[in-house]
Order: C-alpha cells, then sequence, then structure tokens
C-alpha cells in the first residue's frame, strides 16, 4: 500500500478481507475504491490462499484436507471437531477460561462446540524421527507465513466458524518442524492472533526440540508466544537418540535447559509428548524413568502419551492396550499429571505421524 502510495488504513482493511471475511478475491475487497483496486492488480497483486483440494472424512468426525500452494506442493491440514485439550495435546485444559460454552447445533448444520485444527508448518521435515511418516518425504521448503495462517483461513472458512464465538484450538503439530522454520512460523502465529483473533493461549507449537528456536521462543512476548510441547518420546538419551537423530545434537538435557527458559503464565504447563512405541518406549521401566525425567525439570509440566500409529514402511508395532493402560498408571501414580491422546481419524491417516502426501487415504 505505501508503495502505491495509499494510507496505511488501507493495508489493515486488506488484511480485514483476507484474514476475517476471508475473501480470495480482490475484486470482492470492495473496502478498497474501484480505482485503488485496479492500481493492485496492474501492479501484478492478487490476494488468495492456499486451497483445500481434497477431504478424507473419519467416521469420527475428523477431517484431513489435502491443502495445495500455489506453487502446486502440498500439505495436509487436520480439523478435529471436540477435540479437548487432552486428546489434542494443545495443553489446555477441557474447560477454561472463556466464558460458557454455547450449545452446539445453535447453528443450522453445526454439530460441534469446539474444535481443533492441526496445521503443518513445512513441506515434509528434515528431522528424521523413524517413527513417523512426515520423515519419508524429507524437506521440500518451508511454507510461507501466509500458507501457514492461509491453512487454517481456508479451514474456518469450510466449517463457518465465527471466531470469538466458537473455540478454536490450534495445534502447529502436522508436517514439518515449526521451530526450523521459525520467523514464518511466528510471523503466521502473528497474524492469527492480530488478524484472524485467535489468542496465543488456545495455541501449542510442538517441537522435536532444536535449541536456538526454543531460545528465540523464550524471547517473544505473552502477546503473541504460543504455548510449547517438546516430543520427549523416549525416557533416556540412548533410547531417544536412536529414535530421534535431532537428539545427538541437541541431547535432552540441553532441551530441557532451553525450555526452562520459556516463560509461562498464570496456570500454563509445558507439554511432554510421549509415543509409545510397542517393546521400545512402553516399558514399565521407561515409565518410571520418564516420571523421574519430568520431576527433575521442576517445570510445570503435563505429559501426553500418544499410542504409536502405524505407517507403511515403518518398522515399530503398536503399544498393547493393556501396555498404554499400564504406562498411565505409573505416570500418575508418580503424581505426574498426564493425559492419553485419542487417536483421532486413525482410519484416514490423519493420526499423529501419519500425514504424509498421498493422493488416496
Ligand atoms: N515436528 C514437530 C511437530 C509435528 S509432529 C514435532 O515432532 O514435535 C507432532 C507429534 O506427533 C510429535 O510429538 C511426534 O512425536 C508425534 N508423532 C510422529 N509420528 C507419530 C506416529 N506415527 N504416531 C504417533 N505420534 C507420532
Ligand atoms: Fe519431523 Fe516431527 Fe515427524 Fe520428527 S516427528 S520427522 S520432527 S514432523
Amino acid at each position: 500500500m505505501a508503495a502505491l502510495g495509499a494510507p496505511a488504513f488501507r493495508a489493515g482493511q486488506l488484511a480485514e478481507a483476507i484474514y476475517r471475511q476471508r475473501l480470495t478475491d480482490l475484486e470482492a475487497v470492495t473496502t478498497l475504491p474501484l480505482e485503488l483496486r485496479r492500481r493492485l492488480r496492474e501492479s501484478g497483486w492478487q490476494i488468495g490462499r492456499p486451497s483445500i483440494v481434497q477431504v478424507f472424512q473419519s467416521q469420527d468426525g475428523t477431517e484431513r484436507y489435502l491443502v495445495r500452494c500455489a506453487d502446486e506442493q502440498t500439505v495436509e491440514t487436520v480439523w478435529m471437531p471436540e477435540g479437548d485439550g487432552g486428546e489434542a495435546g494443545d495443553g489446555s485444559e477441557p474447560e477454561t477460561d472463556d466464558g460458557p460454552e454455547i450449545e452446539p447445533g445453535r447453528r443450522k448444520g453445526k454439530t460441534w462446540s469446539r474444535a481443533t485444527i492441526c496445521v503443518s508448518s513445512q513441506v515434509g521435515c528434515a528431522v528424521n524421527c523413524q517413527f513417523c511418516l512426515t520423515a519419508k518425504l524429507g524437506l521440500q521448503r518451508n511454507l510461507s507465513a501466509g500458507e501457514i495462517a492461509g491453512q487454517v483461513v481456508a479451514v474456518l472458512d469450510r466449517h463457518a466458524v465465527e471466531v470469538g464465538r466458537d473455540r478454536i484450538n490450534l495445534v502447529f503439530m502436522g508436517m514439518g518442524e515449526p521451530l526450523l522454520n521459525y520467523d514464518n512460523f511466528m510471523a503466521a502465529v502473528r497474524l492469527l492472533v492480530e488478524e484472524v483473533g485467535i489468542s496465543p493461549r488456545r495455541m501449542t507449537v510442538s517441537t522435536s526440540g532444536i535449541v536456538p528456536g526454543i531460545e528465540r521462543f523464550a524471547q517473544e512476548t505473552d502477546a503473541v508466544r504460543p504455548k510449547l510441547a517438546l516430543s520427549l518420546n523416549a525416557p533416556n538419551n540412548e533410547i531417544r537418540g536412536e529414535l530421534m537423530p535431532i537428539n545427538r545434537k541437541w541431547p535432552i538435557e540441553a532441551v530441557i535447559d532451553a525450555v526452562r527458559k520459556v516463560p509461562l503464565r498464570a496456570r500454563e504447563r509445558v507439554t511432554f509428548e510421549y509415543v509409545l512405541l510397542g517393546g521400545v518406549t512402553d516399558r514399565p521401566e521407561h515409565a518410571a524413568e520418564v516420571a523421574r525425567l519430568v520431576r527433575r525439570t521442576g517445570l510445570p509440566a503435563k505429559v501426553n502419551l500418544i499410542a504409536w500409529n502405524p505407517g507403511p514402511g515403518i518398522g515399530y508395532v503398536m503399544p498393547q492396550p493393556a501396555a498404554v493402560e499400564e504406562f498411565r498408571r505409573r505416570l500418575e501414580e508418580q503424581g505426574i499429571q498426564v493425559f492419553l491422546r485419542r487417536p483421532r481419524g486413525r482410519d484416514i491417516y490423519a493420526a499423529c505421524g501419519q500425514l504424509k502426501r498421498t493422493v488416496e487415504a
């Protein structure tokens, strides 16, 4: 707008059109004078966002979207209606502080009263965790801030979400490692907070443990800092190093030291995600080790247990339900707050780690 000699408030109107009215065509932005729209167009500007090109619907209400960017690269985004904090792993309590819940169905055709959107930050991922399907893609490219925020806008639009009335949580737990695309990821968060209107307290970013990224994250203000989840996934460095090669660069102690620098808001906790791999990370002695490790951090913490979701070409096995329950019980017994994340959309490969770019589910 500045380049076109237009006043700054025109930029605000444009942001309003893209992020609140969710318009995808410059011609529809009638708050801008016709003449300005014409000059924008003639200078080569367009507006738009990544588009949902395929939808996979799960029996549990979860929807997985294949989302296409302007350059034809695709990522996946997931909509989980009725996702509560525990199962979504966003670290929020199922009942929180933003007023009485409004009955579902108050709007025609609306069957949910809250939902969690799982957002991708990169096309593929370079971190190469051995149990994760996204890793198989390698890193194709970073998403831009607009592409990250645009995924959310596309999903909000599809479900006619009224931001501010509907309870929407965002988890940056889709494809990619957000903290290896730090600038674009945080720019997207600022767009989502400032332009879309979602509170950072309703957002959780999950990281595999990128120490410099966590240290930068610790410098962000409360106004734009999402909650933090750390993919611990193993009881010690030996096992973690096998599962997550990144652990050899930044072992558990280094990651915890970085996490300690992140200021927490009132009642906020750090989430430790822990993927249970049958026979590999799900033994009773592992639970004891995890409890000690988490307690030693001295952090207000909670553990999110995730039973591993299988995928083609990955040589692990799912944990036995009894082992999962026993693991949970042992952590709880040690005074650790623990949630068992219910797998969502397993039938459509939308559960954690299953977001591999596919044309057929
Ligand atoms: N790259 C970030 C965020 C995306 S992965 C990270 O790794 O934290 C989100 C979560 O899914 C992580 O906790 C990861 O450990 C978990 N995950 C990956 N593959 C999985 C699988 N096959 N089954 C269950 N959880 C998985
Ligand atoms: Fe990347 Fe996260 Fe998958 Fe690891 S678990 S490969 S960091 S997306």
